[in-house]
């Protein structure tokens, strides 16, 4: 099983990305939790990215795919699968994220949409904050991460929608019960991905994505 996980901040995608690993036993990789284990160990990486976590603006690309690279092919050694938290959160991520999994024969088989409110996901990081401490935690960089997954991480939606791969959750609610949807929904589509009949039936899907991407000779190789 192959996941990422599209949600604002606050939507759950730590709590749910960890559930959905162990149910897997697939590794879970959180860019999030990467980069402030760098800024950590004060590594030349995490005081590099330091401001930019501090500010809610997003690592540059390059940092962000460096790493990720490196996960997924670790996760490939591993048997395959994995849950991506935290990428892509932009449209220039999403392609390259795409052609370095196809790369790999390890793009996403499910494109999971966690769904949750302004109002829900502030509170709960609010309350997060008390407890936590994370230094992007604050009212106003609440407020900067929110602006910037409407403008930049939301729009990538739509891609994974017309590829066919898209499950959308309603995230609003008790953290089990949306355990239960999320796990209840890629359940379901095991079979579909255990037969092959999903990556075959998706065949067209992934032409019209690599195109919309730009990406050449994607009909020939669709992994
Ligand atoms: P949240 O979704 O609650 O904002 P994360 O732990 O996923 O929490 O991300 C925390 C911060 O790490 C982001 O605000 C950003 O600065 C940085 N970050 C994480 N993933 C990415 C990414 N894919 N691209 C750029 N920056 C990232």
């Amino acid at each position: 099983m192959r996941v990422l996980m599209i949600a604002p901040p606050g939507a759950g995608k730590g709590t749910q990305g960890a559930l959905i690993a162990a149910h897997f036993g697939i590794p879970h990789i959180a860019t999030g939790d990467l980069l402030r284990d760098h800024v950590a160990r004060r590594t030349d990486l995490g005081l590099a990215v330091q401001e930019y976590l501090d500010r809610g603006e997003l690592v540059p690309d390059q940092v962000v795919l460096d790493m990720v690279r490196e996960a997924i092919v670790a996760a490939k050694a591993a048997g395959g699968g994995y849950v991506l938290d935290g990428i892509p959160r932009n449209m220039q991520q999403a392609r390259a994220t795409y052609l370095i999994a196809r790369e790999l024969g390890m793009t996403a088989d499910v494109a999971l949409h966690l769904v949750a409110d302004d109002a829900e996901v502030t509170r709960r990081l609010l309350a997060r904050a008390a407890l936590e401490h994370r230094s992007d935690d604050t009212a106003e960089v609440i407020a900067q991460r929110l602006a910037l997954y409407h403008q930049v991480t939301s729009p990538i939606l739509c891609w994974y929608r017309d590829r066919g791969i898209l499950v959308s959750v309603d995230a609003m609610q008790p953290v089990q019960q949306v355990s239960r949807d999320i796990l209840a929904a890629l359940d379901a589509m095991r079979p579909l991905l255990d037969h092959g009949a999903a990556r075959a039936g998706h065949h067209g899907d992934l032409v019209t994505l690599a195109e919309a991407f730009g990406v050449a000779g994607a009909a020939a190789d669709p992994s």
